[in-house]
């Protein structure tokens, strides 16, 4: 039996109640056994003085691509899909490091990846995948490119992306869910990385969408996460039944009426269309000029969203969409989130219980409570104050998964 004690922190539970000051917390085989103020340390137990710093539920990014890091085509085409499986070592391993305990693949990883990580192959955020990004021909992920060269690759284990009518859609999921994917993940508009698409324009049917829905649930509760930019993609992804919005672009009065009734997230991924900006000013030759020019005009519109939704009530789960942007750097998001209207701590709530509560992780994750795994970490400062302390590497100072210390900045206040 193991027995861990953090002391002396501030603990932000993720419930979004006040912070509890000076708090004990006591992890024992795996989770977290109390949570007290100025609580006693028991024997025999490692002790690590959080004295100064905040103890937070290990974050929680809803919209990663782990096979993705820029849109560089021509790396792309040169990089063997063994290679690209490999890639996704360091990429976890900065995830993990800037504090993120736990993610959802929105897209390419097929389900060997998630079992690597859990089995501890190596180290990383646990994983639920999607594994294929659906798309109707000359959709968002069909990315067959104006040469006519087509880039996906398809294998039993990443069933194709590119899939038209109601009874296709039924049997292409089925393949899908077959391959293990946690999650089905639909094209419901076009997109800012796709060549020959509009993010504007509604993509699938709804009956096509429906079929989707319809086959995840009768599998067994796997639901449906929708790329969703253009009002009326937005709108059919939510009557079909979809669980989340990805990005939603251009929210309107009805269609954030509709998510509140019908309890959808909305995963904005703030820092998408930005990093998209900064890879193209960084080095032009990186992004092609469709993708910077789509970026330049969403920003604004999908800022101005955000915010509407989020005055309006809607629940919101963090997602980075990292994968456009560098690997690592997911707090980010959660300044972009406050920048939009939300208080830091709902920005922190977002990021912890609601995108456990979206994940179906929520009795398990996403708090700080008896009972919970004890994913944690401690972060130097007080994200309160400044959400941006969340940023550096450096100021996250400890990472504990499954009760396991996998990151210690700390070392010197540890104590056996
Ligand atoms: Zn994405």
């Amino acid at each position: 039996m193991t027995k861990t004690v953090i002391t002396g922190a501030q603990v932000i539970d993720g419930t979004g109640r006040d912070p509890l000051a000076q708090a004990t917390v006591v992890v024992e085989d795996g989770r977290i056994a109390s949570v007290k103020a100025r609580g006693a340390v028991p024997r025999g137990a490692t002790v690590i003085d959080g004295t100064g710093m905040t103890l937070l539920p290990g974050l929680i990014d809803t919209h990663v691509h782990f096979l993705f890091d820029g849109a560089n085509l021509v790396q792309q085409l040169m990089t063997p899909f063994s290679l690209s499986l490999y890639e996704v070592i360091p990429r976890a391993a900065r995830t993990l490091a800037g504090g993120v305990t736990t993610v959802r693949d929105a897209g390419y990883a097929p389900a060997g990846l998630r079992d690597a990580i859990a089995r501890g192959l190596f180290p990383g955020p646990r994983m639920q995948v999607a594994i294929t990004i659906l798309s109707q021909t000359g959709g968002h992920a069909d990315n067959t490119m104006p040469c006519g060269v087509c880039l996906n690759v398809a294998s039993p284990e990443l069933p194709p992306r590119v899939v038209d009518g109601v009874d296709a859609m039924r049997q292409r999921v089925r393949e899908i869910l077959r391959a293990g994917a946690d999650w089905i993940k639909v094209c419901a508009t076009g997109g800012v990385l796709s060549p020959t698409d509009s993010p504007m324009a509604s993509q699938f049917t709804e009956a096509e969408l429906r079929a989707a829905v319809e086959e995840g649930e009768a599998h067994g509760h796997v639901e449906v996460m929708a790329h969703a930019q253009g009002t009326r993609g937005i709108k059919n992804a939510i009557r079909a039944g979809v669980r989340s919005i990805e990005h939603g672009i251009w929210l309107d009065d009805e269609a954030i009426h509709m998510m509140i009734d019908r309890d959808v997230y909305l995963v904005p991924t703030l820092v998408a269309p930005l990093q998209v900006v900064r890879r193209a000013e960084a080095d032009p030759s990186s992004m092609p000029e469709y993708a910077v020019r789509k970026s330049r005009q969403v920003i604004a519109d999908h800022q101005a969203s955000f915010a509407r939704a989020v005055a309006a009530g809607v629940k919101v789960a963090m997602g980075t969409d990292s994968g456009v942007g560098p690997h690592g750097e997911n707090a980010e998001e959660l300044a972009l989130m406050v920048a939009g209207g939300m208080t830091p701590m709902e920005a922190i709530v977002a990021t912890t219980r609601n995108a456990a509560t979206l994940l179906k992780l929520d009795q398990d994750l996403g708090t700080i409570a008896a009972n919970k795994i004890a994913d944690l970490i401690l972060v130097s400062g007080d994200p309160l104050a400044d959400i941006t302390v969340l940023q550096p590497h450096a100021n996250i100072a400890l990472v504990m998964q499954n009760g396991t210390v996998v990151k210690n900045l700390v070392s010197e206040r540890v104590t056996a």
